[in-house]
């Protein structure tokens, strides 16, 4: 299958009362073991990519390319979205350029004002090819490629008001933050989620830094319109505990335990472990 906007399955999400996980790549691997387990438990997914990340893989045209070429050569069939996340006004027209399915806009740093100017022209940017977008309001703590946010919740007025310019999801902070969660972290604010779901009706919510919120909450976000989980920093720990426990182990100095095939195999192993628990939380597998 082509690569799709991730619109249509973010409503079907919505109606049908679970979430897709949009799971951030880093290279081959990562791409692939998401792909793969998508495919395996037969599940809607979404590929993020930071503009880090993108930078890194080599460039935008590079990782179109990967997981298109992944796509078919793996014979992957349930809808795959490739989306930018937290994209600059610039990064977004790359992306497009670069042939995305879909844009994250993240003008949570600009005044209202000028997030809403921005918006207005990056969704008729991204409708006129057909890809979908998602737009951020009340910035989103913690640390993202270098941007560190407060962790402040969203004003359910100024989601209303960027709601209605046509993005397709949106990203309301909550109390959530990217990487690790502090010993002292609140928890999700969820009569701020409630407040902003009142406002924005069935439109997709995102919930941005997955990794660590408990299980619990994760589900009650769920019933409350969230339909897109970004999931990050938990596939990278796991990654990096694997591919740790196999040197510490001295595996790669026996015979050609070198070999990257060998040396990557178990952080492999362990994404794909964590994508398909991810896949059952969120409630996602069979509804591809
Ligand atoms: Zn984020």
């Amino acid at each position: 299958m082509a690569l799709v906007s991730a619109t249509e399955m973010l409503q079907k999400a919505v109606e049908g009362h679970y979430a897709v996980g949009q799971f951030n790549i880093n290279n081959l691997e990562w791409t692939k073991a998401i792909l793969l387990t998508a495919q395996e438990v037969n599940s809607p997914v979404i590929l993020g990519v930071s503009e880090g990340a993108g930078k890194y893989m080599g460039g935008y045209d590079v990782v179109v390319n990967m997981v298109k070429g992944l796509i078919k050569d793996q014979n992957i069939t349930v809808p795959v979205a490739l989306h930018l996340d937290h994209g600059s006004y610039d990064h977004c027209y790359k992306c497009l350029e670069a042939g995305f399915s879909s844009i994250m806009f993240d003008g949570s740093h600009y005044s209202i004002e000028e997030n809403v100017e921005k918006t207005t022209e990056l969704v008729k940017a991204a409708h006129d090819k057909g890809v979908s977008i998602e737009a951020e309001v009340g910035s989103i703590g913690g640390e993202e490629d270098g941007v560190v946010g407060m962790g402040e919740c969203a004003d359910p007025a100024d989601c209303k008001k960027i709601a209605d310019l046509g993005v397709d999801f949106l990203a309301a902070g909550i109390g959530n933050i990217h990487g690790k969660y502090p010993a002292n972290w609140k928890g999700l604010q969820f009569d701020v989620l409630a407040a902003v779901q009142e406002k924005t009706g069935t439109l997709p919510l995102v919930l941005h830094g997955g990794t660590g919120i408990p299980d619990d909450m994760i589900k009650k976000a769920i019933t409350l319109g969230v339909a897109k989980i970004n999931v990050n920093t938990e596939c990278q720990l796991v990654f990096a505990e694997a591919t740790r426990k196999y040197i510490e182990a001295g595996k790669d100095l026996e015979g050609k335990g070198f070999d990257p095939r060998k040396l990557l195999a178990p952080g492999y192993e362990a994404i794909k472990a964590k994508v398909k628990e991810k896949m059952e939380l969120f409630g996602s597998v069979n509804k591809a």
